[in-house]
């Protein structure tokens, strides 16, 4: 692509994907499916790639998707929340293994957990000694918003933890499958708009100004990292943190494996893509961790996302042909 033309792609591909990020983190819905948008940051990436002296550090590619209602108060974070680099397939995960080992400078292959990808909404929990002191959404990584009052109305998140624990965990709320059908079921019957997905509909039940509304709705959460332990054990290792969570009294997604070698990793992989274990919740993807948090804090982190952990999406299950036109249309 001539230069020209690649700068007003450029700008025109920034322009549409604020769009989207603001419909989708702010107002919780979207015009395009997951892998539309996904598809359209990926060809602005390659061409920020391709003409590097465009690359700007305010780019979607380059920044964490989110905003902040004004309803809401404020939090902010010590540390930023993050993003995740994206794999697409097993051959790209044995490059990123090898490129993580090359960084390290360790002998492969290396100790990788592998979690599901839930399709929900991040938040932020701190404790005091054992007890939910604060929630917050991702907001934009470095502030987010406080919604401590409706995480209070969660089930799954334990108001008391089994042990006096203080500290810093990130978990997804998430609306599971069955209850989306009844929220929907019932919306219909009253003549209310439908929710288009369980994720949407979980940020519009989190993001409510009156609590009620939230218990209501029947939202549930898995935690899957501790950010920050003031008062607790030591952990050395992300699989021990899982076990950790549980422990404590999070729920935690239990599908999660340690994988030793490649083939424990292509397995774990088969067996997503395959036919899956039932699932009451949607998942889009996987999460590759490697396991030894003091390896994760050596290779640190980009503005947007960790070096020590990428998510592999799953293979788009709709044609991707609309794409060129959203983009032409705006
Ligand atoms: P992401 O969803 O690709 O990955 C990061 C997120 O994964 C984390 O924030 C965390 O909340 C979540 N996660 C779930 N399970 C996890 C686990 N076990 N371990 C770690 N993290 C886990 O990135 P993102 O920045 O949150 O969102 C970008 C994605 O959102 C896009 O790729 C697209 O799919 C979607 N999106 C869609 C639209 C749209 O209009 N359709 C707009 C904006 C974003």
């Amino acid at each position: 692509m001539e230069r020209e033309a690649a700068k007003e792609r450029i700008e025109a591909l920034r322009q549409v994907l604020d769009t989207y990020r603001r419909q989708y983190y702010l107002d919780n819905q979207s015009e395009v499916t997951d892998a539309e948008y996904d598809q359209l940051v990926h060809e602005l990436e390659g061409l920020e790639k391709e003409f590097p002296e465009f690359r700007s550090i305010s780019s979607p590619t380059e920044t964490v998707g989110g905003g902040l209602s004004p309803e809401f108060k404020t939090v902010r974070f010590l540390k930023p929340v993050l993003s995740l680099g994206n794999l697409h397939s097993k051959e790209e995960f044995f490059e990123y293994a090898r490129r993580v080992e090359g960084w390290l400078n360790k002998p492969g292959p290396l100790p990788w957990t592998m979690e599901l990808k839930i399709d929900g909404l991040s938040v932020v929990l701190d404790y005091q000694e054992g007890r939910l002191l604060r929630a917050a959404t991702r907001g934009d990584g470095l502030v987010g918003e406080d919604v401590t009052a409706n995480v209070r109305e969660i089930q799954a998140v334990p108001t008391r933890l089994n042990a006096p624990i203080s500290g810093q965990f990130r978990g997804e709320v998430y609306l599971p499958r069955s209850r989306f059908a009844a929220i929907n079921g019932d919306r219909a019957e009253r003549g209310l708009p439908l929710f288009a997905n369980p994720r949407n509909a979980a940020a519009g039940s989190l993001r409510q100004l009156d609590p009620a509304i939230t218990r209501e709705r029947g939202l549930a959460a898995f935690v899957y990292e501790i950010r920050e332990l003031t008062q607790g054990p030591d952990i050395e290792r992300q699989s021990h943190a899982l076990q950790a969570l549980a422990e404590w009294g999070f729920s935690v997604e239990p599908h999660w494996r340690l994988c030793q070698t490649d083939e424990d990793v292509q397995a774990f992989i088969d067996t997503f893509l395959g036919e899956r274990p039932p699932l009451d919740f949607d998942i889009d993807g996987l999460v590759v961790k490697l396991d030894r948090l003091d390896w994760q804090r050596e290779l640190g982190a980009t503005q947007k996302s960790p070096r020590w952990a990428m998510a592999y999406k799953f293979p788009p299950e709709e044609a991707l042909t609309r794409v060129q036109d959203i983009v032409i249309s705006v």
